[in-house]
């Protein structure tokens, strides 16, 4: 079920064919060496049946990070990531689920196949398109490079140096440019390639006469790339004094989506990894104008508003997101929207505000502009603080602008997710505003019924000393979780993140036959339990499993025998109260019931002895 979950919610793009059956899924973990895999980017040393390093998902000074290659499994100590070799792509180069299935699955062989109940032969022609699809991209991709430095290509090659483009990131985002005309038309139709797919993909498009003409032609092309570096579609600037729009996208197709990419990310993931930070800009050029200033975490979306599919591609590499929009009423307008879309998201970060007639691109480019922005970056004001001055600083002094200011902040309180940050935002706000914050509150009790607050207080909630041993039993013996969550005192477990863990495992038991810790762990939110398995899992000792059938009875008796001995004193303090008001037939069958509950004790206890 969660496998399935996270199936749908990582790759399942509309792009996406189907679902990956678990059996091959569990070939691949099984062929993969996560030794090999990891150690491509982490030097990793043997200690026993483990292997240890630096941890790559944050800064770390001594090395934290495990894997066991036995259970194919990660786990860092420092900064509780954890995972398989699948996540650890997904993680490591922010690649979706299915993404990363399919990169495994080439380096160790094996043709990964999909499941929705479809037509095999369908199927077989879908992918087939795609493939067409990908290698007419590339194929105009090449030829756009090649454009590039050839003399068909002067004027796209010029208008990048006066824009103070270097020949660097030309190639590092591997800048092309289509020259006036219908030379990719000719070229296709020269090689034979299907042009109506080629119309699908907004590479070529109908002139008024009812020829082809390029339809980049004119415009300078970058390339946007899916996580695994292939082209997906491209954005083309015009020249000064070209056509309008200034950036014309590919249109959604297939296999190009514009809520679903960002432009730069290839090339940015391992900055946002190192720094722990993204910078979100609005155009190609800041990206890379910022690049070329040494700030290489900036990423930009493709000319709509960000997505929450963007927010999830940007959260994979790190949950800290710096805003850097352009200073006019536009950017600040944009920047409002995805403050909000992101924290909805669970995502948290900071706003420059750049001077009214600047941009990102304009400001790297000027005398000392690179040291400003490093600058700016360093001191931009988290979220709230920024929501803060924005609201106060609009209101003004009427009552109607303060009221108004009011209303605007709660809605926007109400995509904060912790209770803590909800709280002191609306007492400041009501400070800032002059207005009772009881009033705020009644307002915000509004916002929030409609809105999506969601607290996440479990994933602090102790876990006691019990419930930490049937977890180790648990996650070394899987095998023993129908037994624990079968049992009667179940139920008695406190800790709901342990709780719902042992369940999602069951589920996957109940409904797949065998047991996916990775899939189950993903789930996880507190750090406690993440702690408690990674530890387990990186551990060499080994029960002989008798004795985690023991020990499981044991922790489950002793949830009975708590039960039991609270349910016998709350009978002795029944039977005084009746024995005082005299009612002779209810003491009697309290007193049965007494013994009923002393004969199951003593019955725990002579099982105990066995
Ligand atoms: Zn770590």
């Amino acid at each position: 079920m969660i496998r399935g979950l996270v199936n749908w919610l990582l790759g399942g793009t509309a792009s996406m064919p189907g679902r990956i059956p678990e059996s091959v899924i569990h070939q691949i973990r099984e062929r993969v060496n996560l030794v090999e895999l990891v150690g491509q980017q982490v030097k990793l040393r043997r200690t026993g049946r483990n292997w240890v390093g630096l941890c790559p998902f944050h800064s770390d000074g001594k090395p934290s990070f495990s894997v066991n290659p036995e259970r194919g499994f990660f786990y860092c100590f420092g900064c509780h990531e954890g995972g398989d070799a699948i996540s650890f792509l997904t993680k490591l180069k922010g690649m979706s689920y299915v993404e990363a299935v399919e990169a495994l699955a080439r380096t160790v062989g094996i043709e990964v196949t999909y499941e929705d109940g479809g037509d095999p032969a369908a199927r077989a022609r879908s992918k087939e398109r795609r493939q067409v699809l990908s290698d007419l991209l590339r194929e105009a991709h090449a030829w756009f490079r090649t454009r590039l430095t050839s003399p068909e290509g002067r004027e796209g090659a010029e208008y990048l140096v006066s824009r103070g483009v270097n020949p660097a990131m030309t190639s590092a985002f591997q800048v092309g440019f289509c020259p006036a005309g219908d030379g990719l038309y000719q070229h296709f139709t020269r090689r034979g390639l299907p042009l109506n797919m080629a119309e699908e993909l907004g590479l070529i498009g109908r002139s008024r006469s009812g020829g082809f003409r390029d339809r980049f032609s004119g415009r300078v092309t970058f390339p946007v790339l899916t996580m695994t570096e292939q082209v997906a579609g491209f954005s083309g600037r015009s020249l000064p004094g070209g056509h309008d729009p200034k950036y014309l996208n590919s249109p959604d197709s297939e296999v190009f989506k514009k809520g679903e990419l960002l432009f730069g990310l290839v090339q940015a993931r391992d900055a946002i990894k190192k720094q722990d930070q993204a910078i979100l800009v609005e155009g190609q050029l800041d990206v890379v104008s910022l690049h070329q200033a040494g700030i290489t975490r900036a990423v930009a979306g493709l000319g709509t508003a960000l997505t929450e599919h963007q927010a999830m591609l940007v959260k994979r590499l790190t949950h800290r997101v710096c805003l850097l929009y352009d200073g006019d009423e536009a950017g600040r307008k944009a920047t409002w929207r995805t403050m909000s879309l992101l924290m909805n998201q669970g995502l948290y970060g900071t706003v420059v505000r750049l001077p009214d007639k600047e941009d990102p691109d304009s400001m790297a480019r000027k005398e000392g502009g690179p040291e400003l922005l490093v600058k700016l970056i360093e001191n931009a004001r988290p979220f709230l603080e920024h929501a803060l001055e924005v609201l106060s600083g609009g209101a003004g002094r009427s009552l109607h602008g303060r009221v108004e200011a009011a209303r605007q902040g709660m809605e926007f309180a109400s995509q904060i997710k912790s209770a803590l940050d909800r709280q002191v935002f609306t007492e400041q706000l009501a400070d800032r505003l002059g207005l009772e914050p009881a009033a705020l509150k009644a307002e915000a009790a509004v916002s929030a019924s409609s809105g999506a607050a969601v607290s996440t207080v479990d994933a602090m909630q102790e876990i006691p000393r019990k419930e930490i041993d049937l977890l180790e039993l648990a996650v070394q013996f899987p095998e023993v979780v129908p037994r624990i969550c079968r049992d009667e005192s179940f139920d008695l477990l406190e800790n709901d993140a342990v709780r719902r863990f042992l369940l999602a495992l069951f589920d996957q038991f109940e409904e797949e036959g065998r047991y996916d810790l990775q899939a189950a762990m993903n789930g996880v939110e507190h750090r406690g339990l993440r702690d408690i398995c990674g530890k387990v899992l990186m551990d060499d000792r080994r029960l002989p499993p008798a004795d985690a059938e023991r020990g499981v009875r044991e922790v489950m008796s002793s949830f009975k025998r708590s039960r039991l001995e609270r349910k016998m004193e709350e009978l002795s303090r029944k039977i005084r109260v009746t024995e005082s008001s005299g009612e002779g037939e209810k003491v009697l069958e309290l007193l049965r019931e007494q013994e009923e509950v002393g004969r199951e004790l003593a019955a725990l206890a002579a099982s105990r002895r066995n």
